[in-house]
């Protein structure tokens, strides 16, 4: 094993990462930082996906309350009215910086100010972008500062344990694999970012990048830390379906396309949408989710199984000029967007669950901090389209300061080296087992979290599922892989990803079944009713053992009460 030491290890490279980076490095240049992530700096992890756009309050008649109300209304009051505040309040600071300081080019408006964009849910324009492909700028930008200041790299390297101290008090560093050679490293740090983006791949239809597997949640687990909101998994209503060939499978065709007056038809070439609710397409995505998954389980579906998107009638030379890439992206998959029918199917997104965190991006562990949508507590019940790049970068950015102040106090600690031995142990496992086909027990999970874990949901499906990921973690555990050479062993990391997103899983689908009202994102055919805001509670699972504790704590209304509003 190869041993590292750094002051300031920040796990993962999309919006929180890079940006715990440099303002690590800003408030104390003289601190050794070093970014390990799990593909390539600045091209894998979901900030560079982010097509929409970015949320704050900019213009003239906005303002930050009101941004604040919205993201409270559509986190269907269960938000930490705390962090919702950070990250409403310190978005303006972060896109000033994200141009003036990093160099980023968003669209202008004619009289120079920045063109700001409607996105569902929200109650002024105020959606900050580059043309459809605002994640690619950010990214850039932030990575060429990176690399400009000399900030140790390890890409390619996945972390695998949080290590502590041999009395358990704190963190002494990460334990990790390099995927290039295969051979474990230990990175003692004195602080450790946690922002490894969560990613809710273990459903059939999904939409992050493929790096993503909730490694950095399931390691918080093991490390005994809890976990809130779990139970609200965000599903885009447009994925593109396109086969089980393709990867371009689950991706997202974006929300605009409703917005504009596309059409969701079933098999049937029937419009539906206006049978569940009154806003027809444009109605809010949990709606449309739910309203075209009850339309496919009664079989009215489209030949792969999904449904239709229909744009034609705006006009095929005007679609193909408002949505050129949703067009081309249709295209290479063989169908025609501007003029035909496109197979569509809801496709899990974003996680607003993670890790319990404080305004500071401190957790219960002292010296392991947290960012980006490994964290939750920001959104409650449901995220906002363009609050997830503003959530990411904002409490990216605090952390690199916490961090940097926090590392001037202390001395680096031992490591716990029999848990560093232990986990080695339990990572080289498949090994020692007779290898088996991993492929099987993927799509088994893809199944249960789509069937029983999905976007309907009620006690009994949800019983069947926790049995379901049960037996799944016991087969992976039976299940090993060839120990041939371990350079880039893809099927050694495909091992450790089912063993995440199984660990996961079943914190999703525990805290779904305990949840009996139906908010945002988390929709119980048996208990449909919200239940009265003001006694609003959120859910904080933790692992004990092989046990999951559960409990619900009430929400603290801090700032505004359901019934009030901020908005004068
Ligand atoms: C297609 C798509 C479109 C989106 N559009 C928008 C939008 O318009 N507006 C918006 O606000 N949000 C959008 N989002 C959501 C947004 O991308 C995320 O909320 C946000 O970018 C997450 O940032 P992050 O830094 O937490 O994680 P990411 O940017 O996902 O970065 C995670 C990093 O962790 C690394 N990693 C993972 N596991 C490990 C490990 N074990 N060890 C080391 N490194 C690891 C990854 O390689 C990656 O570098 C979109 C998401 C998708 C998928």
């Amino acid at each position: 094993m190869r041993r590292l030491e750094t002051d300031i290890l920040i796990l993962g490279s999309g919006g929180a990462g890079l940006f715990a980076a440099l303002h690590a490095h800003q408030t104390d240049p003289t601190a050794s930082i070093t970014v390990a992530v799990k593909g390539l700096l600045g091209k894998c992890g979901c900030t560079r996906m982010v097509q929409g756009g970015y949320n704050v309050a900019l213009a003239q008649g906005d303002s930050v309350e009101r941004h604040f109300m919205d993201t409270i209304d559509g986190g269907k009051w269960l938000p930490d009215q705390d962090l919702a505040w950070t990250l409403v309040t310190k978005a303006v600071e972060r896109i000033h910086e994200l141009e003036n300081e990093l160099g980023c080019f968003f669209d202008r408006n004619p009289d120079g100010t920045i063109h700001q964009k409607a996105f569902a849910g929200q109650t002024f324009d105020r959606t900050v972008h580059k043309g459809d492909l605002t994640g690619i700028e950010i990214i850039n930008r932030l990575a060429e500062q990176v690399w400009s200041r000399g900030i140790a790299r390890l890409e390619e390297h996945r972390a695998v344990d949080l290590i502590k101290t041999a009395d358990g008090s704190r963190i002494a560093g990460v334990l990790m694999i390099d995927i290039r050679t295969g051979e474990f490293v230990f990175v003692r740090a004195k602080a450790v970012l946690l922002a490894t983006g969560g990613g809710p791949t273990m459903y059939r239809f999904h939409t992050p990048s493929g790096d993503k597997s909730c490694d950095g949640l399931a390691m918080a687990l093991r490390a005994g830390l809890s976990l809130r909101d779990m139970e609200m998994v965000q599903f885009h209503p447009t994925g593109l379906l396109a086969g089980a060939h393709t990867r371009m499978t689950g991706t997202v065709l974006e929300e605009g396309l409703r917005g504009a007056g596309g059409y969701l038809l079933n098999g049937a070439g029937k419009r539906f949408m206006h049978d569940h609710d009154p806003r027809g397409e444009r109605a809010t995505r949990d709606v449309v989710s739910r309203s075209m998954f009850r339309e496919m389980r009664e079989g009215r579906t489209s030949p792969n199984g999904g449904l239709f998107i229909e744009m034609g009638h705006l006009g095929p030379e005007n679609v193909r000029k408002q949505f050129k890439g949703m067009v081309e992206r249709c295209s290479d998959c063989g169908f025609d967007l501007a003029g035909g029918r496109v197979e569509v199917v809801p496709t899990a997104h974003y996680m607003m669950g993670g890790v319990v965190f404080g305004a500071d991006c401190t957790t219960e562990l002292p010296g392991l901090f947290a960012a980006g949508e490994d964290t939750g507590g920001v959104h409650g019940a449901n995220r906002l389209g363009g609050n997830g790049v503003a959530n990411s970068t904002v409490f990216g950015g605090i952390a690199g300061e916490t961090m940097a102040a926090w590392v001037r106090r202390q001395d680096p600690s031992p490591p716990d080296e029999a848990a560093i031995a232990d986990s080695i142990g339990e990572h080289e496992a498949p090994f020692h087992l007779p290898p088996g086909d991993l492929g099987a027990i993927r799509e088994a999970l893809y199944a249960c979290m789509w069937e029983d874990v999905g976007i309907l949901r009620d006690g009994q499906g949800l019983a069947r599922g926790l049995a379901t990921l049960d037996a799944l973690d016991a087969r992976l555990a039976r299940t090993g892989v060839a120990d041939a050479s371990r350079v880039f062993d893809l099927t050694w990391h495909d091992w450790l990803n089912l063993k995440s997103l199984i660990a996961v899983s079943r914190v999703i689908a525990a805290a779904a079944l305990a949840r009996e009202d139906s908010r945002g994102a988390h929709f119980r055919e048996d208990f449909p009713e919200a239940g009265p805001l003001a006694a609003s509670t959120y859910s904080v699972v933790r692992q004990a053992g092989e046990r999951l504790e559960l409990s619900q704590r009430a929400v603290a209304f801090t700032r505004v009460a359901p019934g009030q509003t901020l908005i004068e």
